[in-house]
């Protein structure tokens, strides 16, 4: 109840123009290792293996909102964990040298049940479920991707979704 809550707080914050970004150093490592923790009592008793990669030559100190990085990061893997029953979850971290700074490159994969093509416009916008009928299985509320997507565009990112139906989601 609390994600949903703060969910939707987050969200109409975003959409109001209100939310603001801390601009702060941040030790990537032990941020990805926090993650790793997280994404550890996600998985619990799911028989996925989850995989996580960092280019070896990522800098260590990174300038940005931490804090909304790790929630873009959670949404995306808590997704990917929801709808996958067999296969893998693998999460990349990787950067590219531009000449504001460090460009920060996450992607999250997984080998779960997919979106189809005409779902995949959608989701982003807020509030959408694919199958949102009784049969469904996966909680939420619909605002996970929408809040990624909105809070990596104020950060002046952008987020690409590919998938394809029962073969998994990049
Ligand atoms: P929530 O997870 O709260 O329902 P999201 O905005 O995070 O909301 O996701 C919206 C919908 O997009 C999900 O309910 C699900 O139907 C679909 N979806 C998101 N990520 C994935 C994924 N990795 N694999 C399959 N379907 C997904």
């Amino acid at each position: 109840l609390m994600a949903v809550v703060s969910n939707i707080l987050d969200f109409s914050e975003l959409q109001s123009g209100k939310m603001e970004l801390e601009e702060e150093s941040y030790n990537i490592t032990s941020t990805i290792n926090d993650l790793i923790t997280m994404f550890q009592a996600l998985k619990s008793d799911k028989r996925i293996e989850l995989i996580v990669d960092c280019d070896a030559n990522m800098p260590n100190l990174l300038l940005g909102d931490e804090k909304k990085l790790r929630r873009i990061i959670m949404n995306l893997v808590d997704n990917a964990i929801k709808f996958t029953e067999e296969g893998c979850v693998s999460i990349g971290f990787g950067f590219r040298k531009e000449s504001y700074g460090i460009n920060l490159q996450v992607t999250v994969k997984d080998t779960g049940i997919g979106i189809a093509e005409e779902s995949l416009a959608k989701i982003c916008t807020g509030f959408h479920q694919v199958d949102a009928g009784t049969k469904r299985s996966g909680s939420g509320v619909g605002l996970g991707l929408a809040i990624a997507r909105a809070l990596i565009r104020k950060m002046g990112g952008t987020m690409t979704i590919k998938s394809r139906q029962g073969k998994g989601t990049t």
